[in-house]
C-alpha cells in the first residue's frame, strides 16, 4: 500500500497530482483575504489541530533545545484525541485521494511537518520513513568536512563542479516512487573507506556545478569500501583506484540492512 502523502512548504506553487493542500499551522498567513488563501497556493484547508501549540511553536525558533527533543514534544502534543483522530483521519484519506501537509517553514527537517508526515503514515500501519529508492548517490569528501557536519545536525547544501544530471534525475523519480535517495560519501583522501551517508533532499544544476542538499547525515555502521557498490551504467562493481568524485550506483545491501534496523529500533 501507498499513501498519496506529501509535504510541501506553504505559499510554494503547486506540483500537479498535489492533491488537497493543508495547512498545518497555528496562525493564519497576516493580512491575505480569506478567499485567496488557496489562490496563492497558501492552502485549501486550514488545520490547526495539528500544527505546534503556541509554547511550543516558540521553542522552535530557540536553537539552544535541539530539533529533536521540540519534534518530541510535538509528537506527544499530537497524542491528544482530537489531533490523533485528525491524524487517523487524513491517514485513511491519503490512502484514497492525494494530500499534501504543509507549513510556512523553508527547512522541512526543522519543522513539525516532517513529524506529521510520519505520524500520519504510522497510523496508516507503514513504517515512519520511506523506503530508500533503489539507486544512490556516490561521492567523495574530505572526513573533517563530514565530521564537522554531522555535528550540525541540520540540513547542509555543499557544492560539486560537475552537473549531477542524473542525480538530479534520480531524485525526481525518488520523490515521485515515494521513496528516499541516499548519497553515500566516500573519504577524499584516498578512496578507500565508505564512511557516511546521508539522504538527499534538493538538486540544483547551474552553469555547470551543481549544488546538493542533505538531511539525516550518519556515520556507517562498520567497514565498508567504495568495491562494495555497483555502478548503475555498467552493473559491475567499482574498481579498486576508481577515484571519480560522482557515480551513481545500486542502492547496497548494507545500507538497506542498516535502514531496516533502525526502524524497528526506533519502533520499540
Ligand atoms: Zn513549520
Amino acid at each position: 500500500m501507498t499513501l498519496l502523502l506529501r509535504t510541501v512548504q506553504l505559499k510554494t506553487q503547486r506540483e500537479p497530482a498535489e492533491g488537497l493542500r493543508i495547512g498545518a499551522v497555528r496562525f493564519l498567513p497576516r493580512g491575505v483575504p480569506k478567499e485567496d488563501y488557496a489562490r496563492l497556493d497558501y492552502f485549501d484547508v486550514w488545520l490547526p489541530t495539528l500544527a505546534p501549540s503556541r509554547e511550543l511553536l516558540a521553542q522552535f525558533k530557540v536553537t539552544n533545545i535541539s530539533i529533536e527533543t521540540v519534534l518530541k514534544r510535538y509528537r506527544n502534543e499530537m497524542k491528544q484525541t482530537e489531533a490523533r483522530q485528525t491524524i487517523q483521519l487524513l491517514a485513511e484519506l491519503a490512502k484514497r485521494t492525494p494530500l499534501a501537509i504543509g507549513c510556512y517553514c523553508e527547512q522541512e527537517t526543522r519543522c513539525h511537518r516532517s513529524e506529521l508526515f510520519k505520524l500520519i503514515r504510522e497510523a496508516a500501519g507503514l513504517s515512519p520513513e520511506l523506503p530508500l529508492s533503489e539507486f544512490c548517490i556516490y561521492t567523495i569528501r574530505h572526513p573533517d568536512e563530514l565530521s564537522e557536519a554531522l555535528k550540525l545536525r541540520r540540513a547542509i547544501t555543499w557544492q560539486e563542479h560537475k552537473p549531477w544530471t542524473q542525480g538530479k534525475h534520480l531524485l525526481g523519480n525518488a520523490r515521485q516512487n515515494n521513496t528516499r535517495l541516499p548519497i553515500l560519501f566516500a573519504d577524499a583522501t584516498d578512496c578507500t573507506r565508505l564512511t557516511h551517508w546521508a539522504v538527499v533532499s534538493r538538486i540544483d544544476i547551474q552553469a555547470k556545478a551543481t549544488r546538493y542538499e542533505f538531511h539525516s547525515l550518519r556515520p556507517l555502521r562498520g567497514r565498508h569500501s567504495p568495491q562494495e557498490l555497483t555502478l548503475r551504467s555498467t552493473g559491475v562493481k567499482i574498481a579498486e583506484g576508481f577515484i571519480k568524485p560522482y557515480a551513481i550506483c545500486k542502492i547496497p545491501k548494507f545500507l538497506t540492512d542498516s535502514e531496516a534496523r533502525l526502524s524497528r529500533e526506533s519502533s520499540h
